[in-house]
């Protein structure tokens, strides 16, 4: 389960439009619950929205072919895939670090597709991470999902638990 607010969600919709119609994405700064014995294992609190450029390029998409071999067909650009240059991160772990924070996932755009992952954000995706997916509908945020990998390396729904009003307000 990850908890966030309205302020989250709004921050991540309104990036995705700005990138329409290339994807947007970005880290999801925040807690892990874990230390705490009444709460389950994978309760995450989201802290703050980290905007990233999104660093998907030729070089990237002929480099990822070794590790997604089926996954990512010829010519994919900006408006189907993203990218999160390793300095980008290491940026962002820096910054969580100096506020007591860890990286606890990574929201991305589906500009005119559903907000499920596809088959390339699973073989990329860490089992730790919450997966937030924004689906943008000709230049406007939709819905807004969740998904964490189960044991078998799946995504599965995870839930968003909101402190004011919910996604379908988007
Ligand atoms: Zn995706």
């Amino acid at each position: 389960m990850l908890h966030l607010s309205s302020q989250h969600l709004q921050a991540i919709a309104t990036h995705a439009e700005r990138t329409y119609p290339e994807e947007c994405c970005g880290l999801l700064l925040g807690r892990l619950e874990r230390q705490r014995e009444s709460i389950p294992d994978d309760t995450r609190t989201l802290v703050e929205v980290w905007a990233t450029e999104n660093a998907w390029t030729a070089e990237v998409s002929e480099a990822m072919k070794d590790i997604t071999a089926q996954t990512i067909e010829l010519g994919s650009t900006k408006m189907s895939r993203f990218w999160i240059d390793p300095s980008d991160l290491l940026r962002g772990q820096r910054y969580a670090r100096d506020r007591q924070l860890d990286i606890i996932g990574i929201y991305h755009s589906h500009p005119d597709h559903p907000a499920v992952p596809s088959e390339c954000d699973r073989s990329l995706a860490w089992p730790q991470y919450s997966y937030i997916i924004v689906s943008v509908q000709q230049g406007s945020a939709q819905d807004l999902r969740c998904w964490s990998l189960d044991d078998r390396h799946q995504f599965q729904p995870e839930e968003l638990l909101t402190v004011t009003p919910s996604p379908r307000s988007l």
